[in-house]
């Protein structure tokens, strides 16, 4: 694996922020929307959907750093396959890999877990959720379903680079070397729409519970 010096990698997480800022400040918004209709917790939140995003790069990091787990088995089949291509294919992963799994599932489960036994919610567990269904969305349509070059073609090729979300892979030198920094502007709107769709999924089953 390329071994980034300190330079390039200060670089890289600056050169980042030049080209996202606007999709940092989305997310950030997001995260405020989210906590203020749901707790009120707003550092909580921003603590949620830090988590959540991390929990997600060190999941699928996980699998194809351990490729003999079941768990690892079952991504390649359900994605790195040609049976990924299909719809049921596409349909296991993102429903049992993605939701269940490296989207944060196992976060949002362990914070049930916890509030079950001691009655707080250690995290927001609707930020979560949220975050669960936002990863499987944009995978699919925004790097599966364009035809332009993106970063995450990348991570077909050499599967323990690239895995995203593109800044984990800055901070911690999975990206790779000399590659085009990724604009994710339209990722931040297509999170911001179903930002606003949630929240009415919400509002709808607070009314009717
Ligand atoms: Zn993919
Ligand atoms: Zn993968």
């Amino acid at each position: 694996m390329y071994k980034y010096n300190d330079n390039e990698w200060i670089n890289n997480i600056i050169r980042y922020y030049e080209f996202n800022y606007a999709a940092a400040g989305i997310l950030f918004t997001i995260s405020i929307l989210l906590s203020y209709y749901t707790d009120k917790r707003y550092i909580n939140g921003l603590f949620t959907l830090w988590l959540s995003t991390l929990v997600t790069w060190y999941g699928h990091y996980f699998l194809h750093k351990y490729p003999n787990t079941s768990i690892a088995k079952f991504h390649n089949y359900t994605h790195h396959s040609k049976f990924g291509k299909t719809f049921l294919g596409k349909f296991l992963e993102y429903t049992i890999n993605e939701m269940f799994f490296f989207g944060g599932g196992i976060l949002w489960i362990l914070v049930l877990l916890l509030h079950n036994y001691s009655g707080v919610y250690y995290l927001n567990p609707y930020i979560i959720m949220w975050w669960n269904i936002s990863v499987p969305l944009v995978h699919e349509i925004y790097y599966h379903q364009t035809s332009k070059t993106n970063i995450h073609q990348l991570h077909h090729k050499d599967h323990l680079k690239s895995l995203g979300p593109d800044i984990w892979d800055v901070i911690l030198k999975t990206k790779h070397h000399d590659t085009h920094m990724e604009d994710e502007t339209s990722i931040g709107l297509i999170l911001l729409i179903w930002c606003i769709l949630y929240l009415f999924i919400i509002k709808l089953f607070k009314n009717t519970l």
